[in-house]
């Protein structure tokens, strides 16, 4: 970055207040943040030394006016304070969060591994879970994308964006904002969703590697930050397992497991995606790995429609698939939707089941956080048993490594591989 560049967010970027808020909260919220819970909700607070702006540091007391932890404070979220620090008194400045960004760096070593086929897409920093509550930090090649969940972040931006210039080199930082963030423009200081804050604007896609693989990201317009890159380490297993296979990729989107199907031997995949735009890039994927035999080798079938139906439609056309992946978007947004949502994924597991070869592996995912990783694998196993078709040889993976998980509540992603 040019240091114009930083000094132009700094100068236009408000600051943080010189004084902090001092907080204190009821004796459970007391005790969930002595156990090292990154959240405190505004419901929580029972004294507050004074009203403060997004970014001010807030400091939460004991009942014996004792420090507890040090965080972000946000008027805008009921979740009122992110804690930054618990423990010790500590001075939240560029020196911290340098700190902070350079021990996650530190846990992404392995893709450095030169003996390892090359990944430079990955998640470098993982929000709470590396002592960035409600930031994200995705690297796709050469270009970072900074996601942030709430405007206490901006007053620390120029901080965040110089830290990042020192642990990852890279060409363009892009920025990502929340939906709720961007429902409140008076809190954004002219930033906006999608902008390069610094580096060479960007035209299009861009191109990265995972395990050897080019892959198309879409970091200014794209779900997430462009890709999903937590299903990494389950779509390496489902190229482990699909040599000469006829293989069923639900919830496509722009083809991860598709391509990585299609390296592993597929004889066939067929992808469905409610999404032509996803669609197509999974065209592009499939060409962007030609060189590889297999891959160019591989019949790939695109069904552009709701996958219900989809599913639903080949079972009458008793098609059959020796595996099927299912990884749909995030069915319970909250707690009240759980119930609906297991009913949905027990539907899911049948049509999947109807489809799939007897012997042949079922692969199927959920990313909803309010759903726990066991209810979820009790669903689909008992759905698979009242379908007739119980579950064996059974494997469930959680998260990989650059998705760490070091607060309760902050895993959401759990799959499950089985044969039936
Ligand atoms: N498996 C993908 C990520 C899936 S994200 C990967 O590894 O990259 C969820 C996808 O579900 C999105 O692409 C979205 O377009 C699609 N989707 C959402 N609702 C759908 C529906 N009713 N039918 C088919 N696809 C749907």
């Amino acid at each position: 970055m040019s240091k114009a560049i930083f000094e132009d967010l700094a100068r236009t970027l408000p600051a943080p207040g010189a004084k902090r808020i001092s907080l204190r909260v009821v004796p459970q919220a007391e005790r969930s943040i002595r156990q090292g819970h990154p959240w405190l909700y505004s419901n929580s607070i029972e004294e507050q030394g004074h009203e403060g702006a997004p970014g001010d540091f807030g400091v939460v007391f004991d009942r014996k006016r004792r420090f507890l932890a040090i965080g972000l404070y946000d008027p805008t979220s009921p979740i009122r304070l992110r804690v930054l620090h618990h423990g010790d008194p500590v001075k939240i400045d560029d020196a911290f969060f340098a700190s902070r960004l350079a021990a996650a760096a530190e846990k992404r070593k392995v893709f450095a591994d030169p003996a390892r086929p090359i990944t430079d897409g990955y998640r470098l920093v993982n929000g709470e879970s590396d002592g960035f509550p409600g930031l994200v930090v995705d690297r796709y090649a050469d270009t970072l994308v900074a996601k942030l969940y709430t405007p206490a972040w901006i007053p620390h931006l120029a901080s965040i964006v110089a830290g990042l210039r020192a642990v990852r080199p890279h060409e363009r930082l892009v920025l990502r904002l929340n939906r709720a963030m961007q429902k409140t423009p008076e809190f954004l200081h002219g930033l906006q969703d999608g902008q390069i804050l610094h580096g060479r604007e960007l035209s299009g896609p861009v191109v990265f590697h995972e395990n050897g693989l080019r892959f198309e990201a879409e970091p200014v317009v794209g779900q997430k930050t462009g890709f999903f890159l937590d299903q990494r380490d389950n779509r390496a297993r489902v190229e482990a397992i699909s040599r000469d296979q006829d293989v069923l990729n639900v919830f496509s989107y722009t083809g991860g497991f598709t391509v990585y199907a299609a390296r592993g031997g597929a004889l066939s995949v067929t992808s469905v995606d409610i999404s032509a735009p996803a669609m197509d890039a999974t065209d592009r994927n499939l060409a962007l790995n030609k060189s590889d035999r297999n891959v160019a080798r591989c019949r790939h079938d695109s069904v552009v429609q709701d996958a219900f139906a989809a599913l639903e439609e080949m079972a009458s056309q008793e098609r059959r698939f020796g595996v099927v992946i299912l990884d749909p978007p995030m069915f319970a947004q909250s707690s009240a939707q759980v119930g609906a949502a297991l009913s949905n994924y027990q539907r899911l597991t049948r049509l999947g089941l109807e489809l799939l070869e007897p012997g042949g592996t079922l692969v199927q995912a959920s990313c909803s956080n309010r759903v726990p990783a066991e209810t979820f694998f009790q669903a689909v196993e008992d759905a698979a048993r009242g379908f007739r078709r119980p579950l064996t040889d059974i494997r469930c993976t959680g998260h990989a490594v650059d998705h760490p998980v070091a607060f309760e509540g902050g895993s959401y992603l759990k799959c499950i591989f089985a044969r039936a």
